[in-house]
């Protein structure tokens, strides 16, 4: 089995799990909440884009047309401006400060793909990090709510989202473990840091025929990438296999013992 680095790693095996043929539905309706990227772009950042997602879809990380698209489309290293361009478009994780990391790109396909978007869901994730997992997400669906608990990595991801024009994902600073309850249910959820166990309060924001993706397990040993899907009340679950992200923390202090 090859691993892959997510926020550390993802096992390509997964991949296999994912929907291979996800429909290749119009993005249009979304599409026109989203400013051209071409003011921060540059013709080398194209060809370096274009360089990785091929490189995604050889490795076979990358099926759904839409997801690559939207790989092409959005200008990653807008989301690291700290790195050289090269590495911004490299298939591994880059440091974004505070001790986190944009995810590895052939992570954000496959956990954009297990969403199975469509371009009408409003979908929640949790750890907006650096935003640019948010911003595929804005591409692809019709309204995204992002939650970040480091309030410094929350507000460069909204002023960076801004200044790129999506204007259809929010983000908040805040704890994740507590969802968003004034704008659920969801359609869809990711977690883009990983819980010991499913949080509970996300399952309930969930939407009844909707999908959440959460890598779940001790960090960042052991941890599997869980796909769950509810239908009339009743919970399904798929483990689309290894991955290794950073812990999903919390601000509610432990209780003291006794
Ligand atoms: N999706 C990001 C990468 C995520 S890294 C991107 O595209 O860049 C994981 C992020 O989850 C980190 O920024 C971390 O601060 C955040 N995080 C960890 N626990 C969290 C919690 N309880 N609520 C919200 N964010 C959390």
């Amino acid at each position: 089995m090859i691993e892959k680095i997510a926020c550390a790693m993802a096992a390509s095996a997964m991949s296999a799990a994912c929907n291979a043929g996800a429909p290749a539905a119009s993005s249009d309706a979304a599409a026109s909440a989203v400013a051209d990227p071409e003011s921060v772009d540059s013709p080398r950042a194209r060809v370096l884009r274009e360089r990785l997602v091929s490189m995604l879809i050889a490795d076979g990380d990358l099926k759904d047309r839409r997801v690559a698209d939207a790989m092409r489309r959005v200008p990653r290293h807008a989301f690291v401006p700290d790195v050289p361009l090269g590495e911004a478009y490299g298939n591994y994780p880059v440091p974004i400060g505070f001790d986190q990391t944009i995810s590895q790109p052939a992570v954000v396909a496959i956990m954009t793909e297990a969403l199975e978007l469509t371009g009408h869901e409003a979908v929640l994730e949790v750890g907006t990090g650096s935003g640019y997992q948010a911003a595929i997400l804005g591409v692809l669906s019709r309204e995204v709510f992002t939650i970040e608990i480091v309030p410094e990595l929350a507000s460069r991801a909204t002023r960076r989202l801004a200044d790129l024009g999506y204007t259809n994902v929010h983000v908040r600073s805040g704890d994740g473990y507590r969802g968003w309850p004034e704008r659920a249910p969801f359609d869809r959820i990711v977690v883009t840091a990983a819980p010991p166990v499913v949080p509970q309060v996300l399952m309930d924001q969930l939407k009844d025929g909707g999908v959440l993706a959460v890598p779940v397990g001790p960090s960042p040993f052991a941890q599997r990438l869980l796909r769950y899907r509810k239908r009339q009340g009743r919970v399904d679950v798929e483990d689309l296999g290894e991955v290794a992200f950073v812990p999903m923390v919390t601000s509610t202090p432990s209780p003291r013992p006794p």
